[in-house]
C-alpha cells in the first residue's frame, strides 16, 4: 500500500485561494475577459537517458544526451548551398595573392606552376621579434604576443580536401612539417599549433582552401590538460594512454571510422561534438615533426577520407580541424602521442557547456561512427 504523507505546510489555505481567485474572477468580468480554460497538459514524450562519459586523458566529461536528438541524417544541413562563392575577390587568387606577404615556403608542380603557398598572415595574432618581454603589474602577468601567424593554401579556389589528391593533401602534412622544424627553434616558439577552420559557422572568413600556424611562447591550457593527464597515466600504468585507446578501440571497433596500417580515425568515446574525429598514429609517436615520408601519405589519406566523409555524408558540415604535438620547450614528452582532431560545428555553446565545460552532445559516438562509416553519399 502506498503510504501518503501529508505536509501540511504545503497545504494551501483554501480560504485565501477563495478569495484570491473571487477577486480575480470579479476583475476579469470587469475587463470583459471570457472565463479563463486551463490548458490542456502537454504530452510529454518518454525520457531517454543521457550518459554522462569521461575522457580517459583529460578527465573532462561530456553529456550524450541523445533525448533531444536526431538521427544521424538529422544533423544534416540540407538547406545550405553547397556552391562556393566565386574567386573575383578572393585575396588568396590572382591579384590578391600579390597583396599577401613573401612566402616562407612554397612547393612546386611537375609543370612549374606552384601547387602550395605559406606566408604570414596580414593580420596576425602574434608577430615576430628576437626577444619576448614581460610585464608584472601586482596580481597582473603580460607578456608580449610574439611569434609567428601564417596561412597555408592550396593552389585551386574551389578545390577543397575532398577533392585534392591524396597526393596534395600530403603535401600539406609535409608542408607543415617543415615549417614545424624551421620555427621550433626560435626564441619566441614554444608551441606549434597548426588549425583548418571550414565552413563559415566554423569562424573560416574565406572560401579558398587554407590551414593556419601559430607558433607562440606558451603551452595552451587545453594541451596541458592533454600533458598531464597523459604523464599521470604514464606514471600510473608505464604506458601511452593514447596507445591503449588505440588498443581498446580497435578491439572494441565500434567507433572506429576508418584506418589504415599506419593511423586510424575514431569518434572518439567522450565525443564533445556530435561527429567528432580523433586521427591517431598506431605507432606511439610523441612529436609529429618526426613523422616518416611515407606516413605522410598516410595521414594524409585518413583526413582525406573523414573530410569527404563529412562533406558527401554530412553535406559539408562546417568543422574545425586542429593538430596537438608535444610542446617544441626542449623537454621531453614521451608519454605524449601526437593526433588530429576534427570537431564539426553542430552545435553552440550555450549557457550550460560555458558554465560548467562540459559539452552537450545528442548523439551517441558509436552511431555517428556507424553513420560515417557508411559508403559516401553521392561520391
Ligand atoms: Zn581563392
Ligand atoms: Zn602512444
Ligand atoms: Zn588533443
Amino acid at each position: 500500500m502506498k503510504i501518503q504523507i501529508k505536509n501540511q505546510k504545503d497545504e494551501p489555505d483554501q480560504s485565501k485561494k477563495k478569495t484570491t481567485k473571487a477577486k480575480i474572477e470579479k476583475a476579469k468580468q470587469k475587463l470583459g475577459v471570457k472565463k479563463a480554460v486551463s490548458a490542456k497538459k502537454p504530452k510529454v514524450p518518454a525520457q531517454a537517458a543521457s550518459e554522462l562519459r569521461q575522457d580517459p586523458v583529460t578527465g573532462d566529461w561530456v553529456v550524450i544526451a541523445t533525448g533531444r536528438a536526431k538521427r544521424p541524417e538529422d544533423f544534416v544541413n540540407k538547406e545550405k548551398e553547397i556552391e562556393p562563392p566565386g574567386s573575383g575577390d578572393c585575396p588568396f587568387c590572382g591579384d590578391g595573392l600579390k597583396k599577401q606577404k613573401p612566402d616562407t615556403l612554397i612547393y612546386y608542380r611537375e609543370d612549374g606552376e606552384w601547387s602550395l603557398k605559406v606566408f604570414p598572415n596580414l593580420y596576425p595574432a602574434f608577430t615576430r621579434s628576437q626577444k619576448i618581454s614581460d610585464r608584472e603589474n601586482g596580481l597582473f602577468y603580460s607578456m608580449d604576443g610574439s611569434g609567428y601567424h601564417e596561412v597555408i593554401i592550396t593552389r585551386d579556389h574551389d578545390r577543397s580536401v575532398p577533392f585534392l589528391l591524396k597526393e596534395e593533401v600530403a603535401e600539406v602534412i609535409d608542408a607543415f612539417k617543415t615549417r614545424y622544424l624551421e620555427l621550433m627553434n626560435r626564441k619566441s616558439v614554444n608551441y606549434i599549433m597548426y588549425i583548418e577552420n571550414h565552413g563559415k559557422e566554423s569562424g573560416a572568413s574565406l572560401v579558398h582552401p587554407h590551414w593556419q600556424m601559430f607558433a607562440i611562447p606558451v603551452v595552451s591550457p587545453a594541451v596541458n590538460l592533454e600533458l598531464d593527464g597523459a604523464e599521470l597515466f604514464y606514471n600510473e600504468r608505464k604506458a601511452c594512454v593514447y596507445c591503449a585507446m588505440i588498443e581498446q578501440e580497435i578491439k572494441d571497433g565500434n567507433r572506429v571510422v576508418a584506418e589504415n596500417d599506419a593511423f586510424i580515425a575514431i569518434a572518439p568515446f567522450a565525443s564533445r561534438s556530435a561527429f567528432e574525429v580523433w586521427i591517431l598514429p598506431k605507432n606511439h609517436q610523441p612529436y609529429f615533426e618526426r613523422i616518416k615520408e611515407q606516413d605522410e601519405f598516410k595521414v594524409a589519406e585518413l583526413l582525406k577520407t573523414v573530410i569527404e566523409k563529412y562533406y558527401w555524408n554530412l553535406n559539408d558540415v562546417p568543422y574545425n580541424m586542429y593538430l596537438h604535438t608535444s610542446p617544441c620547450d626542449g623537454r621531453d614528452y614521451y608519454y605524449y602521442h601526437w593526433h588530429i582532431e576534427l570537431l564539426p560545428k553542430t552545435a553552440i555553446w550555450a549557457g550550460f557547456e560555458l558554465g560548467t565545460g562540459i559539452e552537450i552532445s545528442t548523439i551517441e559516438p558509436e552511431k555517428a561512427a556507424q553513420y560515417l562509416r557508411r559508403k559516401l553519399s553521392s561520391a
